[in-house]
């Protein structure tokens, strides 16, 4: 009952469980989609860093003139110990193809300001102060509703928003009973106003991000079939290429031609090839694991891309397809696909184009070999259960 109505609720804003893990979970997004989030965040927390890397001492006067000694030195040691922290923060960083990278300087930034207030509370603990200095302590008290404001502009899931505005929210709570005269319904009033922003806060980062999740989804797959386009297939290849080159893993690839493909459209139309193309793309992409790619290659052509994946595990993949199926033609025969292996660190391959190259020959000798099997090499096949009708 409870579930069916959370599926009604989703369903009624048009999100289904796949994007709801997307807007929770960093690690289930595509490469496509954290590597653009990864520049998008790094750019942003740069932009934040570097304005108040400016903006953070120039607030020195204002607390020299109106705290008095000792406390105006811990604010300016802290006003510069933050200072230094985001000037770093603002340097390019090199590891930009990395993930995690950006995540990290950004929960390093959103850091700041709270160990700022932390300092505050314990410098100001027990004076008395009046006038400015009173207003001014007063501002410095909000800086933890700052930092949770300023989650807005950041792309982010909730687990992310709430490693931040949790520890925040700790910080805050503790202030505020630390504070004296704070009344009960003060203090309430204080959480309750935070727990409103930390909410709209979570609201706005998960809501661009599922704005930048459909915008990088529509430029990265294919309309029809769901799978890769050739050019981003293309860039997340040569990304996995280099990566299995440094740290020495395998990688390998699988290139796939539907058998006799054409003959669909001929004998049936062009809508039934389209349905045909999206089973066997569905097909395809049921027996890949996570963080494997489909890629459409060409009309009919597709390539599977597994990082981390030797010969014997593309062949284990290869015997799933055969298992499983293609789906069928419209005359309920089984589609089947003409497939040629190939494996960067066994076939000694030093690029990426290569490597396609060697997996299409393989193909090809499939096709010339009587279509329905896959070449892992230039000897061994894996043969189709079912053997393809000649057309
Ligand atoms: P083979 O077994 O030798 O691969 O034969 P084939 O008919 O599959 O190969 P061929 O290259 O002669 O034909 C590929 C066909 O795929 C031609 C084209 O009409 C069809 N095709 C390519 N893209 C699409 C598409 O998006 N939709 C449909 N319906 N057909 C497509
Ligand atoms: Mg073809
Ligand atoms: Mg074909």
């Amino acid at each position: 009952m409870l579930r069916k109505m959370v599926e009604q609720a989703l369903l009624s804003v048009q999100i289904n469980t796949h994007q709801l893990m997307d807007l929770v979970l960093a690690s289930h997004h595509s490469q496509h989609v954290q590597r653009h989030r990864n520049l998008l965040l790094q750019t942003r927390v740069q932009f934040v860093s570097a304005l108040f890397c400016v903006l953070t001492p120039l607030w020195i006067i204002v607390d020299y003139i109106f705290f008095p000694a000792p406390l105006c030195y811990y604010y300016i040691l802290a006003r510069l110990a933050s200072c230094v922290a985001f000037f770093f923060l603002a340097l390019p960083c090199r590891e930009s193809g990395y993930c995690g990278r950006a995540i990290y300087r950004l929960y390093a930034m959103m850091a700041i300001p709270p160990s700022f207030y932390l300092v505050h509370l314990f410098a100001q603990n027990g004076q008395t102060l009046d006038g400015v200095a009173l207003i001014l302590v007063s501002l410095y008290a909000l800086l933890p509703f700052v930092v949770v404001a300023g989650l807005s502009v950041f792309p982010l899931t909730l687990i992310e928003v709430a490693l931040v505005s949790l520890p925040v929210a700790a910080i805050t709570a503790w202030g505020a009973y630390q504070t004296p005269n704070m009344t009960l319904a003060n203090y309430i009033g204080t959480l309750w106003l935070l727990a409103l922003v930390i909410g709209v806060a979570a609201m706005a980062g998960t809501t661009q991000l599922n704005y930048m999740i459909g915008l990088v989804n529509r430029a990265t797959r294919d309309v029809l079939t769901g799978a890769f386009t050739r050019r981003s297939g293309e860039e997340s290849l040569d990304l996995a290429f280099r990566m299995s080159l440094k740290q020495n893993d395998p990688l390998s690839v699988i290139f796939v031609d539907l058998d006799h493909f054409k003959s669909i459209n001929d004998d049936y139309g062009h809508e039934d090839g389209d349905n045909a193309l999206r089973m066997a793309a569905e097909a395809l992409k049921s027996v890949l694991r996570r963080g494997d790619l489909l890629v459409r290659w060409g009309g009919e052509e597709f390539l599977i891309v597994m990082a981390g994946t030797d010969t014997e595990g593309a062949a284990n993949v290869i015997h799933r397809v055969m298992e499983n199926g293609l789906g069928l033609r419209p005359d309920g025969t089984p589609l089947t696909a003409s497939m040629g292996q190939a494996e960067r660190s066994m076939d000694k391959i030093h690029d990426w184009m290569h490597l396609i190259e060697l997996a299409d020959q393989r193909m090809y000798k499939a096709k010339h070999a009587g279509r329905n099997r896959c070449y892992l090499n230039d000897t061994e096949v894996i043969q189709g259960k079912t053997p393809t009708q000649e057309v």
